[in-house]
Formats: structure tokens, sequence, C-alpha cells
């Protein structure tokens, strides 16, 4: 199936999905997830109207990056977990970090950002199965409390939200208690009105359970395998 008829049928069920619960389809971006996919498949998926993109490996985005410049109102969002020795190379490279994992990560990015004189959009990942082999920050912990308390010292981020990685669960239906946690979570923290803290981006859905996290509150679903099909890991590091 072409990249453009896959991107055109995700967006009906996204639709349809934000209708069944009530909300309007403009308050759920698509993220085309494209590791592992060449630059061709990324300007293909362009073409099809996909203006946000999804990577989760600096080296590998680095050897993209280059044949995208022409892409040039296209976002770039890096979504894997970041060593904070890359910290640098990352924030020349992306829009933004949707994967920000750690209160040492955000200050190896302020640092860098601050670097080069930017302000960097980032969402808090957030491990709600609390499973060992992912990264995220618990919800509850000591360690999210210090970020959230540190936002003013983290003056050139930009916290936007949350995003998360549930346990994978052969059935969606399974996927949505920890949706509803996130958002839980989002609005607990959203009472509490702290400066430089906005809690508007919930980034949570990937191609097989995209709909149940929209159906929870999910603002930006994070679609791979369904738009460019199965990831091939063998030919990657
Ligand atoms: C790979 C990946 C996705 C996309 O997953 P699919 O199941 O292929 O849609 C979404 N989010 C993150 C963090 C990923 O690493």
């Amino acid at each position: 199936m072409p990249i453009s008829e896959n991107i055109a049928r995700i967006r009906e069920r996204i639709g349809a999905a934000a209708r069944r619960a009530g909300r309007s389809e403009k308050d759920v971006s698509l993220m085309a997830v494209s590791k592992t996919f060449p630059a061709d498949a990324i300007r293909e998926a362009y073409a099809a109207g996909a203006r946000i993109f999804g990577e989760n490996k600096v080296q590998e985005f680095t050897g993209k990056a280059a044949g995208l410049v022409e892409l040039h109102d296209a976002t770039w969002h890096m979504i894997g977990h970041l060593q904070s020795n890359k910290a640098g190379k990352a924030v020349e490279l992306f829009t933004a970090i949707d994967s920000l994992d750690s209160l040492r990560l955000a200050e190896k990015l302020n640092a860098a950002a601050a670097h080069v004189g930017k302000k960097l959009p980032v969402l808090i990942e957030i491990n709600v199965g609390g499973e060992q082999a992912k990264s995220g920050i618990g919800p509850d912990t000591p360690e999210l409390e210090q970020l959230l308390q540190s936002t003013h010292k983290l003056s050139n981020l930009e916290i936007r939200g949350l995003m998360t990685v549930p346990p994978f669960a052969e059935n969606p239906e399974d996927a949505r208690p920890y949706f509803r946690q996130l958002r839980e979570l989002r609005d607990r923290i959203a009472v509490r009105r702290i400066p430089s803290v906005d809690t508007d981006t919930l980034s949570m859905g990937m191609s097989h359970d995209f709909e149940v996290a929209i159906e929870e509150g999910s603002t930006c679903v994070r679609i791979g395998t369904a738009i460019f099909g199965e990831r091939n890991y063998t030919s990657q590091s």
C-alpha cells in the first residue's frame, strides 16, 4: 500500500476516533514515525501532507537529515532515549525532544539550547507501566517532582506536556488504563499552574492502539508501521 494511502486511511481513523470521543480531529496531530526508513520514504510522506516526523536515534537521523533540508516546514521530533552526551547534537538536529526522561538530560539539553540561543520544546516521557526496560520518569517519583520544580532554572526548555509508551498489549483496550493514567497525571500537573510548565500536549498512541489513546485524550499520535510498513531492524545498528 502506498504511503499516501496509508496516511489517508490513518487520518480517517483519527477523525472517527475523535468524533466518537466528542473531540475535534483538529486537536489530534499525526506524527509519522520514520525511524529505520530512508529519506525517500520521508519525502513521500511529506508529499502526502505529513509535517511532523519522529525519529529515535541521533546517529541515524544525522545521516538522513542532509537529504531533507528542502522540507523546510517539516518538524523533527526525537522520540527515543537520548544519551546526555548527545544532547548538543540532538539540539542541532531536532525541532523538539519528546523523550525527556531525566533531570540530568534536561540540564544537558538546557545548556545545549542556551549555547545556540534556542528555546527547545520538550515533552516529559513518563514510564506509566513502571517497566525496567523502558525509559521515562515514574509518574509519582521525586525525580518528576524535582524536574517540575527546576523549570525556572531550565529557561531554554519549553515544557509542553507528557509522552508515554505503555506496556505492549495485543489488545489495545488493555492500554486504555495507561493512557488514562497519563491524562490524569497531566490534569494533576495542570491545576498546579507551575510557571513555564505547559501541559497541552499528550503524546500517546501508536499504530495498534492510537484510537484508544485518542478516546483517552491524546493530542499527538505517533504512527510508524501503519504508515511506512513493518520495520526491518536487521540492517540497522
Ligand atoms: C517506533 C515508535 C513508535 C511507532 O510505533 P508503531 O507501532 O510502528 O506505530 C511510536 N513511538 C515511539 C516512542 C517509538 O519508538
